[in-house]
């Protein structure tokens, strides 16, 4: 342990030497006390003894001191490169041993040439403290140090040895022992210094390593959101003029439903993917990021809009391509907002709020796609979060009512359903249609409490009907989508008291745009149970008959576009025949909407179509209109079958 020390030509102790150094060179003050003395000291021995020989010593004393000196003062003024340490540590140990050696030579010679005690004495003292003080001051160097000491010293003591007198002897062995134990002391010292030196570097090291470790994201390895702050922040100071910084926020799609259904494993697998790709795709330099579960952000330096768009284009498609873990086929997708800065926002967390505004468009707007900040999105949030708030109250405070409109059974003219249409009274805005507050509902998941309120109020109407009267109620496809939906309908038939029989559910074909295992779980558990499902508006989207096979529909309501409009004709007219006839095989019963003429009503009926809903018959009423006309109907029956 000890060679090592004083070899020290391992890479730690290269560090160590370095930092070491200074202790040589710091503190000229000290050096030059010692050299002072040593020249003095030097400088009396020659004049008191008259000898030639001692007089050169000295002058060479002095000239290699005023070198050391000079040299001293000269080194303190600046730093000292680490790769320059070796030069300056070989020019000092020069010095350093040419110093030594001198001192100890003339203490040497004034014994040898025994020039008299009094010089004698001084020489020996300065030669001997010289050597034993330095052991303490240059232990950071301890190859310096005891090379100093012996080169100091040992010349003394053969002179005491080699002049014979006992006095001198006993002397000289004394020196002797100064050797060893000047040596401990100084490597005792060294390994002191050596050891505090490389613990304050561990414990920088582990700061080092502990604040890395906060900023990163464990499952990618990106940035988390501390470490994204400190790197935005740092790419806002540095952003030159001419530049932009463009803050890209991403949101994966359907990244839920894998977690959801695959587990967190493969979930996390698939981030680390995401996050793989997007590192292809961003530029150097760029700050990648993730945060709160599926969201990605990555910011970079660029000259304008048009590399952001292209960066954008990028990012999209690899995030469409499938993704592949441990052995399954995933298809997500992401929704991407884009903010730059200066020209959507002047400062980091104005850009991150612009980046999030056309986040949420991306979002609203159906994912899959990336949209870049406007102004006017803020005043549209404005807006809708008005509406989101007035919703959550307004079912509250009984602003919200349902009305009933009938669906008639073309051949009897019997009310055989109705179905079940939201309205909202609102205090300064009065009636207010659901196609205006049913998206925004859908936008914020007020959806779900919304539709379960409507349920519970469906099924208690209809619970106060004749049996044979069911109801209808609109289901949209978020309320599906989201976990335990099916429960929400069947605590409303619970709370309702109805026979599940008596509930129909009706769906758009949207619901299938993604193939989803809620959706198909939600249908099959409730049809288990009775509850029968209705394909709404169809006619308006891709009209696949797949789904119709699929799934155990009951009723199909054809749009009522294909009924009143500008596009009806020969054409629709064989449309709604063929759907009726489908209908008919399948036992299905198919409704023709929007009727409000008896021509149409007439033609439907000719079509096939069985049964019938529209304002020809009735418009959406409360529900104490409902089960009037449902009493009238009775009454009519009553007074039909008598007169028979
Ligand atoms: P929908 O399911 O197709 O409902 C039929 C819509 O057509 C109703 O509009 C109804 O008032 C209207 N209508 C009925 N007969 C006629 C007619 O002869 N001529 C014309 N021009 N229109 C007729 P409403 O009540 O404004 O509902 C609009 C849409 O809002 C509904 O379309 C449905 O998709 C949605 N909606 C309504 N209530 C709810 C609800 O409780 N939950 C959900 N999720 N959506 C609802
Ligand atoms: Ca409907
Ligand atoms: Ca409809």
């Amino acid at each position: 342990m000890m060679t090592r020390l004083v070899t020290g030509d391992d890479a730690v102790d290269d560090r160590v030497r370095a930092l070491l150094l200074e202790t040589l060179y710091t503190q000229p003050t000290s050096l030059a006390i010692g050299a002072i003395n040593g020249v003095v000291s030097s400088a009396i021995a020659a004049y008191l003894s008259n000898n030639i020989v001692l007089t050169q010593a000295a002058v060479i004393l002095t000239v290699v001191a005023v070198i050391r000196i000079a040299l001293g003062y000269w080194i303190g003024q600046r730093d000292i490169a680490p790769e320059d340490a070796r030069k300056w540590e070989i020019t000092y140990e020069v010095g350093a041993f040419s110093y030594s050696i001198m001192l100890g030579m003339i203490a040497a010679l004034s014994i040898w040439l025994d020039v008299g005690g009094h010089v004698q004495v001084m020489t020996v003292a300065v030669a001997l403290c010289y050597g034993t003080g330095i052991a303490a001051r240059n232990a950071g160097r301890p190859a310096i140090a005891i090379g100093q000491l012996f080169l100091s010293i040992v010349p003394v003591i053969a002179a005491l040895i080699a002049n014979g007198s006992l006095a001198y002897i006993a002397l000289g062995i004394t020196v002797i022992l100064l050797l060893p134990a000047m040596t401990s002391i100084t490597l005792n010292v060294f390994a002191t210094l050596r050891k505090s030196i490389l613990e304050a570097e561990n414990s920088t090291k582990l700061a080092d390593r502990m604040q890395v470790l906060a900023r990163t994201d464990v499952v990618t390895g990106l940035a988390n959101r501390a470490g994204l702050n400190h790197e935005l922040t740092e790419k806002y100071l540095a952003l030159p003029h001419n530049r932009k910084l463009m803050l890209l926020w991403i949101d994966l799609d359907r990244f839920k439903e894998v977690n959801d259904t695959l587990g967190h494993s493969v979930g996390d697998k698939v981030l680390a993917e995401v996050a793989q790709r997007l590192s292809t795709q961003a530029p150097d330099g760029a700050t990648l990021a993730r945060f709160g579960g599926d969201e990605f952000i990555v910011a970079c330096e660029l000259a304008n809009r048009a590399d952001a768009e292209h960066l954008a284009g990028y990012i999209l498609d690899e995030l469409h391509r499938p993704f592949r873990v441990d052995g399954e086929r995933l298809e997500l997708g992401g929704s991407l907002g884009v903010a730059l800065l200066p020209d959507d926002g002047h400062d980091i967390a104005t850009l991150m709020q612009s980046a999030d505004l056309a986040l949420y468009h991306a979002k609203v707007a159906g994912g899959h796609q990336a949209s870049f900040f406007d102004p006017s999105m803020t005043r549209n949030l404005v807006r809708r979060k008005e509406i989101e708030a007035e919703l959550r109250a307004a079912i509250q405070q009984d602003e919200l009512s349902i009305f009933f409109q009938p669906i008639v059974d073309l051949e009897t003219g019997r009310i055989r359903t109705f179905e079940a249409l939201v309205r909202w009274f609102h205090p300064e805005k009065g009636e207010l249609r659901p196609d205006e507050f049913i998206p925004v509902a859908e936008e914020t998941g007020v959806i779900i409490t919304l539709g379960n309120w409507i349920a519970v109020q469906a099924a208690k109407a209809c619970a106060q009907w004749p049996e044979d009267v069911t109801v209808a109620v609109n289901l949209s496809p978020m309320q599906i989508k989201a976990p335990g939906a099916a429960l929400g309908i069947q605590s409303a038939l619970r709370e309702a008291g109805l026979d599940p029989a008596r509930l129909e559910l009706e769906v758009t074909e949207s619901l299938f745009l993604e193939d989803n295992e809620n959706t198909a779980h939600f249908i099959e558990e409730l049809s288990a149970m009775g509850v029968r499902f209705a394909l709404d508006d169809f006619g308006t989207g891709f009209s696949s008959l797949g789904y119709i096979n699929k799934f155990p529909f009951k009723k199909i309501k054809v749009d009522r576009s294909f009924v009143s409009g500008p596009n009806i004709g020969r054409k629709t007219e064989a449309i709604i025949r063929a759907v009726a006839e489908m209908g008919s095989t399948l036992e299905m019963d198919i409704v023709a909407e929007g009727l409000e003429t008896v021509e149409q009503v007439q033609a439907v009926r000719n079509a096939g179509c069985n049964l019938g809903q529209g304002y020809y018959f009735s418009r959406a009423v409360p529900d104490y209109l409902a089960a009037m006309l449902l009493a009238r109907e009775r009454d009519t029956q009553q007074h039909k079958l008598q007169a028979s």
